[in-house]
């Protein structure tokens, strides 16, 4: 059997004690720790007591670095890209070198892990049988067209958050999908502050307006009946 050169690792999306049994060995076992930001990794690192060599790899550097990651994968160092929360790959740097692996024929190990929009669907009570994840909305450009053509679609629809547009998303999610299209917020998922509200659109609206929005969080829309 080849032997794996890079492992995506997930780690915690709030609770450190979210990491598998096989998330720590990896981490234990590679040559080198590839972090979104290695200090918020360093704090997870130290908790569970792992010495690694820790180089960063974000969006902001991910192209620039990509062809000497692959060289000195193919020069035979084990790696593992984690990201600060959940998935790498998933809104997150981790794609541009899987899919440079992949061309390249570099063995690739995803593990499975923590991730936001998995607890938020189930918890959503919206059906989860088939979904689509849309990730983050865009900003600005095709924001319109984006919200316009989702209004369409008949499956769950997730989305993440920041807290400065959850107020924004929520309202023009009401105006484009409707005021009653049920939906779902979880907010800062797996910590103290951990909340779930299932209500239509515009509700939600109104209730994260009233309401000092911190944190992270994951918007789950029904699809269209
Ligand atoms: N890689 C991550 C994953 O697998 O879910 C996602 C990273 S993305 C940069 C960050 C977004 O994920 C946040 O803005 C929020 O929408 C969502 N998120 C991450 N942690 C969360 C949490 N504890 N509770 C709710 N949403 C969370």
């Amino acid at each position: 059997m080849e032997q794996t050169s890079l492992y995506l690792v997930p780690t915690p999306i709030g609770n450190l004690a979210d990491i598998t049994l096989r998330a720590l060995e990896v981490l234990k076992s590679v040559d080198l720790i590839l972090a979104e930001d290695t200090r918020t990794s360093q704090k997870l690192l130290k908790h569970y007591d792992i010495k690694k060599p820790l180089k960063s790899f974000h969006s902001f550097n991910e192209h620039k670095a990509l062809q000497s990651m692959i060289a000195q994968l193919q020069s035979g160092t084990v790696m593992a890209l984690i990201s600060d929360a959940g998935t790498p790959g998933i809104s997150d740097p981790g794609f541009l070198l899987a899919r440079e692996c992949v061309k390249n024929d570099i063995v690739l190990e995803c593990l499975p892990g923590p991730t936001a929009f998995v607890p938020a669907l189930i918890k959503s009570g919206l059906p989860c049988d088939r979904f689509v994840f849309e990730g983050f909305l865009p900003h600005k450009k095709g924001r319109q067209t984006r919200l316009k053509l989702l209004a369409e679609e008949t499956r769950t629809i997730v989305f993440y958050e920041s807290p400065h547009r959850i107020v924004k998303s929520l309202k023009q999610l009401a105006e484009y999908f409707g005021p009653d299209r049920l939906a779902s917020v979880s907010r800062e998922l797996t910590k103290i502050h951990e909340e779930t509200v299932n209500d239509t659109l515009e509700a939600l609206g109104t209730y994260f307006e009233t309401k000092v929005t911190k944190g992270e969080f994951v918007i789950i829309v029904d699809g269209k009946k």
